[in-house]
Parts: C-alpha cells; sequence; structure tokens
C-alpha cells in the first residue's frame, strides 16, 4: 500500500512551492520595513486558551477544533488561529511590560476540521500580523497598509479591501439586540434562529440565498456605533485614503472568531470563487482580558497564503511558478573531465545572482540538451574539450536556438547582463 496525506492537508511541492515560498516572503518582508519583529509560537495549545480567546459560540472553536488529549492527560488543541497563541506568548513573556504596541508577526500552519474543497483546508497556512497596546487608530491603518503593500508587491490587483467597524461593549449590546428582534420576525430554520440568540451577527455571514434575500434590510451597526467607535472608525477612513489605499464600506461585514471589535477587515479575491477571503484581520481589545491578561487593546490580521497562491496563479497564468524560481542558465558537461568547470561556472553564475543549475551524472549531449530543456532555463552553456582548449564556452539560447563562443573569463558578466537586458535578473 502507499501512503497519502491526510483528506484535506494541503502540500507544497515544486514548481508551486515557490510560489507558496514567494508569498509568505512577500509578508515577511512587508512586515519587516514596518518593524514587526518576527516569532515563533506554540503550533497546539491548552484548549482552553481558545475556547476562552476565540470564544465559544464560535464555529472554529465549536466544530472545528482539533482536540485531544495527551499520554499525560493534557487537553491541548492544534492552533485554528494565530492570534490567541501570539496574545498569549505577549504575556508569557512579559513583552506588554516594555515599549508599546508590541509589533511581532509569525507564520505557520493553522488546522480547522472543515469540509475540505477548493481554497478551504483542514491544514492551511497563514501569515499573521499583531500589533498589542495601543487603542490608536492609525495602528489599525498600519496593519492595512502592510498587508495591502505584500498583496501589492506580489502583483496582485483583482482584490477588494473591505471595511467596517463592529463597534465596542457599549455599542455593540445595543445593536445585538436591535439585530435579535429584526432576525427574530424572519423566517429561518431551527439552526439559525438558535444562532440569533448566541451570536446574531452571525446570521449576517450566513452565504444562502434564501438567509441573503430576508437579512438584506437588517440593521446595520455603523448606525448604531457610539461617539468614541464613529471617531475611530472615521480616522481609519480618512487615513487609508491618505495612503491611496482603496477600500469599499462593508456594513455587513462580521468575522467568524469572537473577539473582534470596532476595525474589522477582510481583503476579497475576485477570482477565487466561493473561498475568496485572501485575509481578514481586526480589532480585538477584549482578548486580551478574556485569557486571563491584563487590559490590552490590540489588533492584526491573519491572511491564507494557500489562497493567496491560488490569486497569483489565477492573475499570472499557469507559468507562475516557474517565471518566479525557475532555472535561468543551465550548465552541461561534455565529456568527462569537464564537470569541474561547469560546476565552477555555475557557482559563479550563483555568486552573482543567477539562478543555475547543471547536468549531473553521465548523459551524452541529448540527455543533457534535454534537461536543460526541461529545466526551463533561458540560456544552455556548454563546455567541452574544445571550448577548454579554446578558453571558451559555447552559449546556446533555448530560445531561439542561436549559439555563439564566449570568453571563459567573460562569460559570467555576458549571462548576467543578457539575462538583465531581457528583464530576467533578480
Ligand atoms: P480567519 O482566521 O478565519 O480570519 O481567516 C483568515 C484567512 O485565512 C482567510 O481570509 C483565508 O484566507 C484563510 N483561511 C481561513 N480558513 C482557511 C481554510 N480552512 N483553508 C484555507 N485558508 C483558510
Amino acid at each position: 500500500m502507499s501512503f497519502q496525506a491526510p483528506k484535506g492537508v494541503q502540500e507544497y511541492v515544486p514548481p508551486r512551492s515557490s510560489l507558496f515560498a514567494q508569498a509568505r516572503e512577500a509578508f515577511t518582508e512587508s512586515a519587516r520595513r514596518a518593524c514587526y519583529a518576527p516569532v515563533e509560537t506554540a503550533v497546539f495549545e491548552d484548549t482552553s486558551l481558545f475556547v476562552r480567546g476565540v470564544g465559544e459560540s464560535s464555529d472554529v472553536v465549536s466544530k472545528e477544533m482539533y482536540t485531544f488529549d495527551t499520554r499525560g492527560g493534557e487537553n491541548v488543541t492544534l492552533r485554528p488561529e494565530f492570534t490567541a497563541g501570539v496574545v498569549r506568548a505577549v504575556l508569557q513573556y512579559n513583552l506588554h511590560k516594555g515599549h508599546l504596541p508590541v509589533k511581532v508577526c509569525t507564520s505557520g500552519p493553522a488546522f480547522r476540521y472543515e469540509r475540505p474543497q477548493a481554497g478551504r483546508y483542514r491544514q492551511f497556512y497563514q501569515f499573521d500580523l499583531e500589533a498589542i497596546g495601543t487603542e490608536d487608530p492609525t495602528v489599525d491603518a498600519e496593519t492595512i497598509a502592510v498587508a495591502y503593500d505584500a498583496y501589492r508587491s506580489l502583483g496582485l490587483t483583482q482584490f477588494t479591501l473591505l471595511l467596517n467597524s463592529l463597534g465596542d461593549q457599549n455599542c455593540r449590546p445595543v445593536y445585538r439586540a436591535a439585530l435579535q428582534d429584526f432576525l427574530r420576525k424572519l423566517d429561518l430554520d431551527e439552526d439559525t434562529r438558535a444562532r440569533i440568540e448566541i451570536n446574531p451577527l452571525r446570521v449576517l455571514d450566513d452565504k444562502r440565498p434564501e438567509v441573503r434575500e430576508q437579512t438584506a434590510s437588517a440593521p446595520c451597526i455603523v448606525d448604531y456605533l457610539c461617539g468614541d467607535c464613529k471617531a475611530h472608525h472615521d480616522t481609519v477612513r480618512a487615513l487609508l485614503s491618505s495612503l491611496d489605499i482603496p477600500f469599499e464600506d462593508a456594513p455587513r461585514l462580521v468575522r467568524g472568531l469572537d473577539y473582534y471589535m470596532r476595525t474589522t477587515y477582510e481583503f476579497d479575491h475576485a477570482l477565487l470563487g466561493a473561498q475568496s477571503g485572501i485575509g481578514g484581520g481586526g480589532r480585538y481589545d477584549g482578548l486580551s482580558e478574556d485569557i486571563g491578561g491584563p487590559p490590552l487593546p490590540g489588533i492584526g490580521f491573519a491572511v491564507g497564503l494557500d489562497r493567496i497562491v491560488l490569486a497569483i496563479e489565477s492573475e499570472r497564468g499557469a507559468d507562475a511558478a516557474q517565471a518566479v524560481a525557475g532555472c535561468q542558465v543551465f550548465g552541461v558537461a561534455l565529456g568527462e573531465d569537464a564537470h569541474t568547470d561547469v560546476l565552477t561556472l555555475v557557482t559563479a553564475l550563483r555568486r552573482a545572482g543567477v539562478r543555475a543549475d547543471m547536468a549531473f551524472g553521465r548523459r551524452g549531449l541529448k540527455g543533457a540538451m534535454k534537461a536543460a530543456d526541461r529545466s526551463g532555463a533561458r540560456f544552455a552553456v556548454l563546455i567541452g574539450a574544445e571550448e577548454k582548449r579554446n578558453a571558451t564556452v559555447a552559449i546556446k539560447d533555448l530560445k531561439d536556438g542561436d549559439q555563439q563562443d564566449v570568453a571563459a573569463s567573460s562569460a559570467v558578466e555576458w549571462l548576467v547582463n543578457t539575462l538583465a537586458g531581457n528583464g530576467e535578473a533578480e
């Protein structure tokens, strides 16, 4: 028998894995420029951290967690999201007692027992960023700008930033009651009716057309925001405009995790179908207290790296992975004793920033050229007895088949310049 990865586990192997790495690097770099420090935190936590932090009534906690008892009898859960664990770590290591806000980011797998489908997996990957310890709306806009710039640096354009405010402990209860009044009058199934009593905002998130139709005229949170929340929201909107970050007001946007308040946002990609959310975030000013810490406002986002890979492929086309990490120059040794020369040249190219590979083993010219073609490289560099004698290398343009001899001493320079001229350099 042969083994397969468990159902719903998303894995990356070449060539797609290069796109995945590029997506993660784009967010890491954007966060680094904004002075967010990298952290690595536990992949599994005490189950009660998520129950208290994410909220018992959320789908994630009530239906989707990978929870088990360890051999020692502790009850643990594979992280279904990052924020609760990151805030736990900030408190545990007393980072909140130093300079505020604490600005950190991380990435890795997260686990939710969901029905696997395109863009929705049980093991998926997030990049997560958190700014903890300030209520300043400027930091809300900063987190959005870090995410926005990362998407843009990946060349993505077909996405929309949806923005809303969920109010706070003063105004949300009033809105919640008004929404419940409205929802109780609708014709809804039993499960949804139960949800009205536990988590009515989530009913607005229901994607079924028959529910959508009925909730279209539901009251909107923006009409219920208290003075402070409204001022906060207006400031975030004004800041985004001055940063040239386009957004849409989404008065019905709610998120799946209970801890959100005030600023809430989502990035939606136009070409991804049902699973179009490529990232989302917001404020969680009460979370620290929920998990036993001091009052500590915070904001952050998590983006789905899997969906970003799908978004890149949908915008850039099927060759996207090759363009990111494909080999640029492929070395071929003609005859036994040219391997040293080829490896030396290939190493010099790599040191000059060129992605270069070579044919290994003893294959004939035909086999080696086949490998060169398959590598996707623009140029093959051939070295045999004759080239050695003349201190040259033969450079073949694999696109148009042209071949020419270049002095061995200037081959690196020639290739670097030609690739740069073709727009193929790093
Ligand atoms: P959330 O933690 O639910 O706010 O999700 C943040 C982002 O993670 C979403 O916008 C998605 O891009 C991604 N995401 C959430 N759940 C999954 C999943 N099951 N599979 C793939 N990506 C996911």
